[in-house]
């Protein structure tokens, strides 16, 4: 029997071996990943031309995936360090690489991608549009627009991030009714200036059967952006930000029924106390849809340390319902990351999707937390560095800081509570004091 999508082919009780892996790598029922897939619940990013492909599955209910956004840009547009970028990505644990180059060879980067990479491949055809057609962009036509992500389809993108929210409608509620930053998302604030430039619908909105039919063809999962997420605390939860939600819920089921994967992109920059609502509302008027959630930064006051608000807030949004981490870096609202920029911000989104995981009960989740444990009580040094999820650092700083006893470590010496509580249970004397 054939099929077209994944969903396509869960809908057929056709178990693919993409779901296959899928099922394997997280220990999962395949009978029952296939009827999550076949709900919209679990999306299976993979483009039939992606070869390459080591796939994963986004759902709710899977361990939770985390994303990378790389790509040249006009002030860094040096292919080799963004290639290097991406290898240490993968295996750093980046179960998807989002390229958002907007500038130079775009295409050949892309394909080279999706040619060499196993992780997910994620574009956003809006930015590439506007560095290939090299001209102003009022000048972009609706039929440009939509040719663009037929060009991301047969380079063999898995997703592509489409912002379709921002339609004519919600961009009149959107200016009635006032935020203080506007619109951050750098496609939103594209499409909508070509909106208000032009006077014509959102281009994607309008042909949205077009891009359903690519997307059948190549199997390719619509990540709905959302152009109106929040750039700062004081927009959360706001009309655009649910206007546009609504929006992206009735898209949603007008993919679904013609066996189109989805996930919903999401904030953004919200308080601590509105996450888990946020995430409710998501889940109710996207159906279940995966949620892939940028941040969100619970704070607005810490550049250079955004990895870290932005791990706050997504812990507990996938501890509360989104499935997919965008992470974020010390660089955010400062430069293009660096290398080690990139490191830092997977390794703090890792964490947030482990925490959340455990928090979930997802299978397998603390028994790595267990073995840790185990380590330390056993004072296994080498065993520890084994499982820290930055082996290097960790050995690093135990390197430069020695202690005098060899099975402690500097911070408390012979005071070391772990080392004197296993001698005192083996019926040891404990002295400390001139030991
Ligand atoms: S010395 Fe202190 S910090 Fe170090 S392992 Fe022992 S109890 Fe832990």
């Amino acid at each position: 029997m054939s099929y077209t999508t994944q969903m396509d082919a869960a809908r057929k009780g056709i178990l693919t071996k993409e779901m296959k892996a899928v099922a394997e790598k997280e220990n999962f029922d395949p009978q029952e990943l296939m009827r999550l897939v076949a709900e919209g619940k679990v999306a299976i990013p993979a483009n039939k031309r992606h070869t390459c492909l080591e796939p994963n599955g986004i759902g709710s209910m899977l361990k939770t995936k985390i994303n990378v956004n790389l790509g040249t840009s006009r002030d860094c547009s040096d292919l080799d360090m963004e290639l290097k970028k991406v290898n240490d990505a993968v295996a750093m644990g980046a179960e998807s690489i989002m390229d958002l180059s907007s500038f130079g060879d775009t295409g050949k980067f892309r394909r080279k991608l999706t040619s060499e990479c196993p992780a997910i491949i994620g574009t956003v055809p809006i930015y590439d549009a506007v560095v290939y057609y090299h001209k102003p962009l009022k000048e972009i036509t609706s039929r440009e627009w939509i040719d663009i992500v037929k060009m991301h389809a047969e380079d063999g993108v898995d997703f592509m991030t489409i912002h379709i929210g921002i339609n004519k409608n919600t961009a009149d509620r959107f200016k009635e009714a006032k935020r203080l930053t506007n619109i951050v998302s750098r496609g939103g604030s594209i499409i909508f200036a070509w909106m208000e430039m032009t006077g014509l619908e959102n281009p994607f909105f309008e042909h949205f059967d077009e891009i359903l039919e690519i997307c059948q063809e190549y199997d390719i999962t619509l990540s709905l952006g959302d152009a109106c997420r929040p750039g700062c605390i004081a927009d959360a939860s706001d009309i655009s930000q649910i206007e546009e939600l609504i929006t992206l819920g009735e898209l949603t089921q007008k993919a679904w029924n013609k066996n189109v994967q989805v996930i919903i992109e999401g904030p953004g920059h919200m308080p601590l106390d509105q996450i888990a609502a946020n995430m409710k509302i998501q889940q109710t008027l996207c159906k279940g849809a995966p949620f892939y959630v940028l941040g969100p930064l619970v704070t607005d006051i810490a550049p250079g340390y955004d990895h870290i608000t932005a791990a706050i807030g997504g812990a507990i949004a996938a501890a509360s319902g989104a499935s997919f981490l965008c992470y974020v870096t010390p660089a955010e609202h400062l430069r293009l990351p660096d290398l080690d920029d990139v490191k830092e911000g997977i390794i703090a989104s890792r964490i947030a999707a482990h925490a959340a995981d455990i928090a979930k009960g997802i299978r397998g989740a603390s028994d790595w937390d267990q073995k840790m444990s185990e380590a330390r009580k056993r004072l296994d040094w080498e065993k520890m560095f084994d499982l820290s999820i930055d082996p290097e650092k960790a050995r690093r700083y135990r390197a430069t800081g020695k202690p005098e006893k060899e099975d402690t470590c500097s911070m408390c010496g012979n005071f070391c509570a772990v080392k004197n509580m296993n001698r005192i249970l083996e019926g040891e004397i404990v002295s400390i004091y001139d030991e």
